[in-house]
């Protein structure tokens, strides 16, 4: 479903991403694990064209992101395309990024109006059954401010499941929260994952990579160490790298 290929990206002399391949399938949860700056945002920022890769491909489903073929040749899409396709990726970041003067629900609303041009009353409906699916049903007619930081992220998820992506990107989604709401966050991606979701998840939530990856990548100095099953990275991780990123972390 998501391929990247030997992508890398430096910011002037501090080259970020060295080479780094990865391949999501269809279903798949992967977590992304490593020392602070290790790259991965840059990762996930590079696979929606957040950051463009100094070199290096993305495919989503086959297709190359930000590129359209017209026969044998690969042409730039223009922004309303590349648009579209991005739209096929949700992405949940460490901050909210809730409209602040908008009710939850028509946070959640808001784009498939919008964008997809649904009519109302169908994107309520969907609304409400995604706002019950993050256990915020009685919260949509409150106003972002007055919710808990882990209600606004459950209510961001819920906002980027109405677009019906493709596959859901994850950037430290609990790393601003208290410690104690974590774990609903972490319960609704869970749910996510058991529904099939193909899901990459930057997190710091060992637990949660041990429990719900079917795939744990370790990136150290902008390079894909060792990826493999959660048994085997936390179990019987190859490089020293990751053992030592471990001890601290575990
Ligand atoms: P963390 O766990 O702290 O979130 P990370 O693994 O996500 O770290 P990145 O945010 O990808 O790491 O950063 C990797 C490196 O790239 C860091 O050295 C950072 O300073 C640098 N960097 C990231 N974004 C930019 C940018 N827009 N301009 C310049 N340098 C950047
Ligand atoms: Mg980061």
């Amino acid at each position: 479903l998501l391929r990247i290929e030997k992508v890398n990206k430096a910011f002037g002399a501090n080259h970020v991403l060295r080479d780094v391949s990865l391949d999501v399938h269809p279903g798949q949860v992967q977590c992304i694990i490593g020392p602070s700056g290790s790259g991965k945002s840059t990762l996930l920022r590079c696979v929606n064209l957040l950051e463009v890769p100094d070199s290096g491909h993305v495919y989503l489903d086959g297709e190359p992101m930000g590129h359209r073929w017209k026969g044998d040749s690969l042409y730039e899409m223009t922004s309303a395309q590349l648009a579209a396709q991005r739209r096929q990726m949700g992405m949940v970041f460490q901050g909210f990024h809730l409209f602040p003067h908008r009710r939850v629900i028509e946070n959640v609303t808001e784009g498939p109006i919008v964008v997809n041009g649904l009519d109302r009353g169908t994107a309520r409906e969907q609304a409400m059954e995604l706002l019950s699916k993050v256990g915020l049903a009685e919260k949509a007619e409150a106003f972002p401010e007055s919710l808990s930081g882990g209600q606004q992220q459950r209510v961001a998820i819920a906002r980027s499941l109405a677009m019906r992506p493709k596959l859901m990107l994850f950037d430290e989604p609990t790393s601003a929260l208290d410690p104690e709401l974590v774990g609903d966050v972490l319960d609704v991606m869970r749910d996510l994952a058991e529904e099939g979701m193909t899901m990459v998840v930057v997190t710091h939530e060992m637990g949660f990579a041990r429990d719900v990856a079917d795939h744990v990548v370790f990136m150290d100095g902008g390079c894909l160490v060792e990826a493999g099953t959660p048994e085997r990275i936390f179990g019987a991780p190859e490089h020293e790298r990751t053992r030592s990123f471990l001890a601290r972390v575990l």
